[in-house]
């Protein structure tokens, strides 16, 4: 009997352990930290092996094949003896794919996954279609093809996630954008990121369909060496003779063979450049799969959002608070600054992964009336911020940083967390950082 052994004991772990089971592979699941115990639970359920808080390399290296979790990185010493071995190293969206034949809607980039993902699943689900979200958000795409049956997927993909993944196909692909993330996973060379990120079109072919953002200067780059077969659906705010989706006289407008859907950009539910990026995604996807235009219109316009993504939290004293604890690089915080109407507090920092705030730095001086650094180590912050703007202050926790930003703020500013790094020093991750976010300013 062929052997699977799962690496990491996660949403994705027990998900691809219930399905390995139920294919009837010999499981063995194995995590170097404590296990959850809901999943626990799943996997005692289907009486699959696991351990926790060790790796028993008797037990692994005789596998047939690994599916490895996305947080564990290739030059992790198990990883690399199973590389040496030969043995075949997957992710869990390539083992899911095998025993699915629904049709897979698969959205990647550096900015903008998870609102589009949800956006896109929102409006097919609203459409009535037969339709599962999967991926980074909600139940791993395994456990879903182990017990669901659906006709479609809204797959959201890391770079990581891609990483493992060969004969997987997306029938459509949404690539959002590419900017400098994970470098200290990619051996710091931006290009094996951008192959990475590239993976989601891998065996396409003319039958199926590659959204992407036609203005992104390293997609661009990249599809000009590299002869990509799928159906092309460029989107930008202005259009070329190419653009499928664009803004002409403040209307949104998506142009397929099938369709010509119109609707005011001013309707959107999603406002500011980078949700009109991501919703010009999201339709075009949707019209791919032939959901009708109203039912587009209607979803585009009574989308809720997504938590932590330039979400509006509270006003106090006229003071706007505006949660954005996702924006985890330099990128995404540009888009929330681009987007702000009022002057701003900043309130930003974290783990850095290797930032460039230089590409903010215009925005910060046009803009921002004041920092606020949180984080164990602002060094890399003051760096960079020290004399270019006068009003910084350092906290070391998210009461402090909110108290110190409602001081700075004046009436009619706007208080925004859009850290630019990952959350690990003082919380447990960014849902954890965007809630305690909230929880302060709701006790100003
Ligand atoms: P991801 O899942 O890729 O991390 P999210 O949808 O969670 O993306 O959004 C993360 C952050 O990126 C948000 O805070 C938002 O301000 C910003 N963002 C969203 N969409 C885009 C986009 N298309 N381009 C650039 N930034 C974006």
């Amino acid at each position: 009997m062929k052997r699977i052994v799962i690496l990491g004991g996660g949403e994705s772990g027990a998900g691809a352990a219930v399905l390995a089971k139920k294919q009837g592979f010999d499981v063995f699941l194995s995590d170097l930290s404590e296990i959850k115990a809901e999943y626990k639970t799943l996997l005692n359920e289907n009486e699959i092996a696991w351990e926790e808080k060790q790796h028993t390399e008797e037990l692994i290296l005789n596998a047939d094949e690994v599916i490895k979790s996305p947080g564990i990185p290739d030059k992790a010493p198990l990883i690399k003896k199973l590389h040496a071995l030969g043995t075949s190293v997957i992710s869990e969206i390539e083992f899911a794919g095998r025993y699915t034949n629904a049709k897979m809607i698969c959205i990647t980039g550096s900015n903008g996954k998870t609102t589009t993902t949800m956006l896109v699943y929102h409006i097919l689900k609203q459409a009535g279609l037969n339709v599962g979200l999967a991926g980074n958000v909600g139940q791993s795409l395994a456990l879903q093809v182990a017990t669901e049956h659906f006709d479609y997927y809204v797959v959201e993909l890391s770079s990581f996630q891609l990483d493992g993944m060969n004969e997987f196909k997306a029938d459509i692909a949404i690539l959002l954008n590419i900017t400098p993330d994970h470098l200290d996973r990619y051996e710091y060379n931006f290009q094996n990121y951008v192959n990475s990120k590239f993976r989601i079109t891998q065996n396409q072919t003319a039958d199926d369909a590659f959204i992407f953002w036609e203005n992104d200067p390293v997609i661009k780059a990249e599809l000009a060496k590299r002869n990509i077969q799928s159906a092309m659906y460029p989107f930008a705010i202005e259009r070329t003779e190419k653009t499928k989706a664009f803004i002409e006289n403040d209307e949104l407008i998506i142009q397929t063979l099938k369709t010509l859907f119109t609707m005011p950009a001013s309707e959107l539910a999603l406002q500011g450049m980078h949700n009109t990026y991501n919703s010009m995604a999201a339709g075009l996807a949707a019209s791919i799969v032939n959901v009708r235009k109203e039912s587009i219109r209607d979803s585009l316009q009574d989308f809720q959002g997504v938590e932590h993504r330039l979400e509006y939290v509270a006003t106090v004293k006229n003071i706007r608070f505006i949660n954005d604890s996702k924006a985890t690089n330099v990128n995404s915080c540009w888009y929330a600054l681009q987007s702000m109407k009022t002057p701003v507090v900043l309130i930003l920092g974290g783990t850095d992964k290797g930032n460039d705030y230089s590409e903010i730095e215009e925005l910060v001086r046009g803009k921002v009336t004041g920092l606020i650094f949180m984080g164990l180590d602002n060094k890399a912050l003051h760096t960079f911020f020290d004399g270019k703007i006068e009003n910084i202050k350092d906290v070391q926790s998210m009461e402090d940083a909110v108290n110190e930003a409602y001081k700075m703020a004046s009436v009619g500013e706007t208080v925004l967390l859009s850290p630019c790094c990952a959350s690990f020093d003082l919380f447990k991750n960014y849902e954890d950082r965007g809630k305690q976010f909230k929880n302060c300013v709701r006790n100003l």
